[in-house]
């Protein structure tokens, strides 16, 4: 009986079991999560704090007795792997409740262990990290136990807007350092004013170039020499990967721990995957390599790795888009393609549109700032950024769908949308942009 082995049961670990099981009646398949819960929804965590998702249950995909009636899969929590031996093809597993160690066999070993938050070096009972959902109850407990009405976000990246937003819609009274002036780094930083106006416009404190020095009871000393008292502070500080337990092995790691694997997410070790925000892999559209830790490139993970292992080992992974979209009060930011940082690998043109979402004469219409890069030697689309109040989530996707075919900046001239009044304009802005870029 082949054994088939997944560290880690959230997004990616219990996805590639799932769509083992549905190609493959036969293995033995067993899931090791070093935590309390399997398969809850990260990307809801906020949602749930905000109270806008109003029920915990609706965040716990499954458990592991559900999931070994349902699948016929094991999964084990509180069962951490802390060691890696691939040439006799055995791992090490602590279990957290018996404090016992065990040595258990592969034939198939499939790592999915994700990242964890970094923590700030504060000694204090009122700092939380959001990444699993025992966070989320710690957090959700504090603020109801300690009736908290104040609270301090540290950090602006996506997580941390997302946390912001949330806790005022719950009434809390929040505050937002960063320790930069260059906040939500995946989108152009010109480009995030609609977040201060956000801010502003509901007289929420903000402070950029801003950090803790030391944290004491319930005030807060900067850096700045400011002092203030919050209740409950949330740090969202990036993240780590969660590797350790594989440096006693052969599996290659790059030099911040990630883990390179090809377009089988096959690592340099015979029978060893990785998948999930573990992973570096390469874009789909231009010639780099990739690191994009979001949720949809652990399911494309799960699904290849399933398909290798179960079924038709013909399929290949072509490469990340990095499409991602952040709501933050009434605006959507979103962005596709290679991030800002990474334009200074080409010699790049620029356009952009700020103009009505829909038909100007049609009631209810909101701006839409669209923006494209394309490489002026191939003229193919290398980055696409919008932001605004309604349907920028659909000019992205489009445009994500158009570096996906590898479609140059004058071919947005030939796409077709969907047009009424309501909804988009019989020459979109996506095609306008193609215009312009025919007309220069
Ligand atoms: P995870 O889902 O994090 O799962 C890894 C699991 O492995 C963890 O449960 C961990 O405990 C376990 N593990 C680690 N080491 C071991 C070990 N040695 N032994 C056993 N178990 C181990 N992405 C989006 O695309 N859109 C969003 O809106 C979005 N919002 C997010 C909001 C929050 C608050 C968070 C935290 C993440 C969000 N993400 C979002 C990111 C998305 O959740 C991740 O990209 C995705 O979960 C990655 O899947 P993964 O399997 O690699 O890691």
């Amino acid at each position: 009986m082949t054994e088939i082995v997944v560290v880690g049961a959230v997004a990616g670990g219990a996805t590639v079991a799932s769509q083992i099981r549905r190609l493959d009646n036969q293995s033995n398949i067993t899931v090791f999560e070093k935590d309390r819960d399997m398969s809850f929804a990260n990307c809801g965590l906020p949602y749930y704090l905000g109270n806008v998702v109003d029920s915990r249950d609706k965040l716990l995909a499954t458990t592991p007795e559900a999931f070994s009636e349902k699948k016929n899969i094991t999964v084990k929590t509180h069962h951490e792997v802390t060691a890696i031996d691939d040439v006799n093809q055995t791992i090490s597993v602590y279990n957290h409740l018996t404090s016992e160690s065990t040595s258990v066999p592969y034939d198939k070993l499939i790592l999915s262990p994700g990242c964890s938050a970094n923590t700030l070096p504060l000694n204090s009972d009122i700092v939380f990290t959001l990444r699993n959902m025992e966070d989320t109850d710690a957090i959700d407990n504090f603020i109801t136990t300690n009736n908290v009405q104040s609270a301090l976000v540290v950090g602006a990246g996506y997580i941390s807007l997302e946390v912001l937003d949330n806790l005022h819609y719950r009434r809390i009274d929040t505050t937002l350092i960063h320790r930069s002036s260059q906040i939500n780094k995946l989108m152009d930083q010109d480009m995030n004013q609609p977040i201060f106006d956000e801010l502003n416009s509901r007289n929420i404190t903000y402070h950029l170039n801003e950090e803790i020095n030391k944290v004491e009871g319930n005030k807060v000393t900067f850096k700045s020499g400011n002092e203030a008292t919050y209740d409950i502070i949330i740090t969202g500080v990036g993240i780590k990967p969660n590797s350790d337990f594989v440096k006693s092995s052969n599996v290659q790691l790059d030099d911040k721990g990630y883990i390179p694997v090809n377009d089988k997410f096959e690592t340099n070790v015979d029978n060893i995957y990785a998948l999930g925000d573990i992973v570096t892999s390469h874009y789909r559209h231009v010639d780099l390599p990739a690191h994009i830790p979001l949720a949809w490139g652990a399911h494309r993970g799960a699904s290849i790795i399933a398909e290798q292992i179960a079924g038709d080992n013909t399929i290949r992974f072509k490469g990340y888009l990095g499409a991602n979209i952040v709501k933050f009060f009434d605006y959507t930011l979103a962005s596709s393609g290679i991030n800002p940082q990474e334009l200074s690998n080409f010699d790049y043109e620029m356009l952009e549109i700020n103009a009505g979402k829909h038909a100007n004469y049609y009631p209810g219409n909101s701006k839409i700032h669209l923006r494209v890069y394309f490489d002026k030697r191939t003229r193919k689309i290398i980055r696409a950024a919008a932001t605004g109040v309604a349907d920028v989530d659909k000019r992205i996707d489009i445009l994500t769908m158009a570096m996906m075919n590898g479609l140059t900046v004058d071919e947005l001239t030939e796409v077709e949308t969907a047009y009424a009044p309501p909804y988009s304009h019989p020459k979109d802005l996506i095609n306008i942009i193609g215009y312009s870029a025919r007309n220069k």
